[in-house]
């Protein structure tokens, strides 16, 4: 009766609709369904990698109706998190503020609460899908994650499988880099 041990605890991030539950359900089932619920889902999910079984949680979280001006990240966030993923949608240029804001907020409630982990940040730009509507463009992304020390991928979930899949592996790699490093 072996359980297998939680091996990083994955939070996603970002405002309402720019998908953050159609990447976490497209990595989970490799499905796109279109619509999904608004609570806050945390997932586990088992993946082999080099022979190895590892289990993740995932806390897919929902953007509050009345945000405040810090991101809205809380202490509890901070202290379960091992990384992190902040999702915008290309075409919503709010969105990428809000994960501008996320981001600073990590940091600044990392240095109050003394949290010391490294929790590496991957940052996504969903939505690749909709070009013609595209209000931010792929360098403003990576400049954002190359001024956080972040990683960066445009995906579509609505498109492809690969690119959610990319993304978690991605992170769940820094993860571990980052514990054996420390
Ligand atoms: P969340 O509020 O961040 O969890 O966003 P959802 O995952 O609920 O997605 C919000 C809406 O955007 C839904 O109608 C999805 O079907 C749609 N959506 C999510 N990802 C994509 C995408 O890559 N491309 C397109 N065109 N629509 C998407
Ligand atoms: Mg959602």
């Amino acid at each position: 009766n072996h359980h297998p041990k939680v091996e990083a605890n994955i939070l996603v991030l970002g405002a309402e609709n720019v998908g953050k539950s159609a990447l976490t359900v497209r990595f989970l089932t490799r499905r796109f369904i279109g619509e999904y619920g608004d609570t806050d889902s945390i997932y586990t999910h088992n993946v082999t990698v080099d022979g190895r079984e590892v289990c993740f949680s995932i806390w897919d979280s929902v953007y509050p109706q009345n945000p405040s001006t810090q991101g809205c990240v809380t202490e509890e966030q901070l202290r379960w998190a091992d990384g992190f993923i902040l999702v915008y949608s290309i075409c919503d240029r709010a969105s990428y503020n809000v994960v501008r804001q996320q981001l600073q907020r990590i940091r600044q409630l990392k240095k109050r609460s003394g949290v010391d982990k490294a929790a590496p940040v991957i940052i996504v730009g969903n939505k690749r899908d909709l070009q013609d509507h595209r209000e931010v463009s792929s360098e403003e992304g990576r400049l954002l994650a190359l001024s956080t020390n972040s990683g960066f991928f445009e995906i579509s979930a609505a498109e492809t499988y690969h690119g959610s899949l990319v993304v978690f592996h991605q992170l769940l790699e820094s993860v571990r880099d980052s514990r054996n490093s420390s």
